[in-house]
């Protein structure tokens, strides 16, 4: 009987930041398996315009881009499965398991980037004009409402946060929120209230984004919490900011999480609690989730799991990648593979 393959490295999760780990390992050798998902390539391929990722001044389409990190990775030698990780079972040093339905992968180390999801309202025209005039990333979309009235759906620190910056684009933007005491912070709430443009509506549930002729959004229809009035505001925009949920319930019992369910990473760096498992992109960050951080955090999980299989003599199974040392003078010289 063949003794089953044991990869170096298995990346979960198809996106920004899972593609870029596969083109940092793929480089180095380690011959990565990405588990990209059925539907790869992240929350970018809901989104039309791209035009804050560095290096496409004329702007770039989210699909096009994943389709161009994901050719990138398969250059240097990436295997994919595009179907969706079922089942992980990570150890600490040891062989980690992942599973695809019965399908079951090996590996020495595991980069987990599966992401986060922005919350949805579930309300109709919510899907139906996704890239038409609903979005849920302000800082990402921002730029294409210039002096349209916009609303902001949310009373946290992303809703105030996009907030700011669409005012910046918007000539007229309304937070709506559900309540009237918000969840945002103090100072954040404080910056939003100073602009001019900027007026709050509470407390308000959005019950429909409704289409105009041209199938972008016109109007949402509102209802007042409290006494159930109507209210329908003309808008060219509306951005959904009430929270993300990182895609993290195949680890959520065996790595450490905060309290959102993100993971949790160590000094600065992506391992885990667990040697050999590290963790990028939105799956652990719940304050940048930009495409270019995700992609930049994919480059250091990479790293870390290229230090973690040198440095982890192959019979030590349960030794832990304590933090390098000697290696550390030798990182410099490969964190100079991001130089042309
Ligand atoms: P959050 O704090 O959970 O706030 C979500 C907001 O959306 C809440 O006001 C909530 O209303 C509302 N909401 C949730 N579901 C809703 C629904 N179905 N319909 C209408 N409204 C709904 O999420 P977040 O704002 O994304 O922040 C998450 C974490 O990241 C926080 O710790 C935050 O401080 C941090 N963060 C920090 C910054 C920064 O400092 N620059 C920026 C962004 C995020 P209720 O209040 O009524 O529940």
């Amino acid at each position: 009987m063949s003794e089953k393959r044991v990869e170096d490295v298995i990346i979960v999760g198809g996106a920004c930041a899972g593609y870029t780990a596969a083109v940092y390992t793929a480089r180095a050798e380690l011959e990565p398996l990405v588990i990209e998902g059925f539907e790869w390539g992240g929350q970018l391929q809901n989104t039309t315009d791209v035009e804050n990722y560095p290096g496409f001044p004329e702007g770039i389409t989210g699909p096009e881009l994943m389709q161009r990190f994901r050719a990138q990775a398969e250059r240097f030698g990436t295997r994919f499965i595009s179907d969706d990780a079922t089942r992980i079972q990570l150890s600490d040093g040891g062989i980690h398991r992942v599973w695809v339905g019965d399908e079951e992968h090996l590996a020495k180390s595991v980069i987990l980037a599966m992401g986060a999801e922005p919350k949805r309202l579930g309300i109709p025209g919510e899907l139906e004009l996704a890239g038409r005039g609903v979005s849920t990333c302000g800082v990402c979309d921002g730029a294409f409402f210039k002096g349209e009235k916009v609303v902001v759906i949310g009373g946290g620190d992303s809703a105030m946060e996009d907030s700011i910056f669409v005012s910046k684009f918007a000539s007229e933007l309304t937070v709506v929120h559900r309540r009237d005491e918000f969840r945002a912070s103090k100072i954040m709430l404080e910056r939003a209230r100073e602009r001019d443009n900027i007026s709050f509506l509470t407390p308000f549930v959005p019950e429909e984004f409704i289409a105009g002729d041209d199938g972008k959004i016109a109007r949402v229809r509102l209802r007042r919490a409290d006494d159930g009035e109507v209210q329908e505001l003309e808008i060219g925009g509306a951005f959904v900011a009430i929270g993300h949920t990182p895609r993290s319930e195949l680890v959520r019992d065996q790595v450490d999480v905060d309290d959102g369910g993100y993971v949790l990473t160590r000094d600065g760096s992506t391992r885990t609690n667990l040697a050999g498992v590290f963790a990028v992109g939105d799956l652990v960050d719940h304050t940048y989730r930009q495409a270019v951080t995700a992609a930049g955090t994919g480059c250091m999980g990479a790293l870390d799991a290229e230090w973690y299989l040198r440095d982890t003599p192959p019979s030590s199974g349960a030794r832990r990648a304590g933090p390098p040392g000697q290696a550390q003078e030798e990182q410099v010289g490969a964190a100079s593979d991001c130089a042309p």
